[in-house]
């Protein structure tokens, strides 16, 4: 399963904009609210358990409308069957655990997080943490510099001074796994520590559509000419609030050069290689975490005859 990806939940954009189905929805006795403390979920369970599957730290309605100050974003996630879901940012809060909360579970980092919850739950956070991040980055109108107010359960914000609308972010990035043949492109960002090798990536410009910018960051990085271009799958990345669109980019030259700035090291790698990689046979580098789109990318093109 590609992390973040396989949401359950039905957003019910059609009805979100009804601020009276809202308003019930959420006064609902069987509606369950996710609180964040600084963008970090609550998990179920103690601390030092770590390792063990935990699940998110859904609250009743009633309780989780006492955290915090009472003007804190407040975001709709979606209906599943009849129950609905929300997140609500406590960041207001100088110790979330002092109240009420110490015996329901602790506060972790989103990323870590999403290495001990189930799949479903881990997409859930993934939108949690992207909506209350932004809203919390997002308190003024960017034509006027009024304050604005969230509106559509968080999936808009309104000035009252402009009338100017503002939409929740999803910054599109690239990521892809150059091929040529029997072999496949790995390099080595600055950012990874050891043998850490990965597919190559990079954001989107406007005006420019997703094959040209497969085709310009793998030049920029590596120097490799890219010709046909083949979209594989996207996983959300909120971190703050990407989207990586999968690609399979066949290369039209060989030769590599890395740009030596955001790519330190880059090669080739043949597919029994990758294989070995892989199966753990081999442990010559190592590749993304198996939740990465880039390890899926990586184990679809390995695992072709
Ligand atoms: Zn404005």
């Amino acid at each position: 399963m590609i992390a973040f990806s396989g949401n359950p939940l039905d957003r019910a954009s059609e009805r979100r904009g009804d601020a009276a189905w809202l308003t019930e929805r959420r006064a609902d006795s069987a509606t369950r609210v996710l609180p964040l403390w600084k963008l970090q979920p609550l998990l179920l369970g103690p601390e030092d358990a770590s390792g063990t599957t935990t699940g998110l730290g859904f609250l009743d309605g009633d309780l989780a409308a006492g955290l915090g100050s009472p003007q804190a974003v407040e975001v709709f996630l979606g209906m599943d069957g009849g129950i609905a879901y929300f997140a609500r940012d406590i960041s207001s809060l100088a110790d979330p655990l002092a109240a009420s909360l110490a015996s329901h579970g602790h506060f972790r980092d989103a990323r870590s997080a999403a290495s001990l919850l189930p799949a479903h739950e881990i997409a859930m956070l993934g939108q949690a943490k992207a909506l209350i991040d932004w809203h919390n980055r997002h308190q003024f109108c960017a034509q006027c510099g009024n304050p604005t107010d969230l509106a559509d359960g968080g999936y808009r914000r309104i000035c009252p001074a402009c009338k100017a609308e503002h939409f929740p972010r999803t910054d599109p990035a690239v990521i892809m796994l150059v091929t040529a043949g029997d072999r496949c492109l790995l390099g080595r960002n600055k950012r990874f520590t050891g043998g850490h090798y990965s597919t190559l990536a990079g954001f989107l410009e406007p005006g420019e559509t997703i094959e040209e910018a497969v085709r310009r960051e793998v030049y920029e990085e590596v120097r490799v000419r890219v010709g046909a271009v083949a979209y594989f799958a996207s996983q959300p990345w909120p971190f703050p609030s990407n989207l990586m669109i999968g690609c399979f980019a066949e290369a039209d030259t060989d030769a590599i050069q890395v740009d030596g700035n955001e790519i330190l090291a880059a090669r080739w790698f043949d597919r029994e290689t990758v294989r070995r990689l892989l199966s753990g046979e081999s442990n010559e580098v190592s590749l993304p975490r198996r939740d990465a789109i880039a390890f899926h990318l990586i184990r679809d093109w390995a695992e072709r005859r």
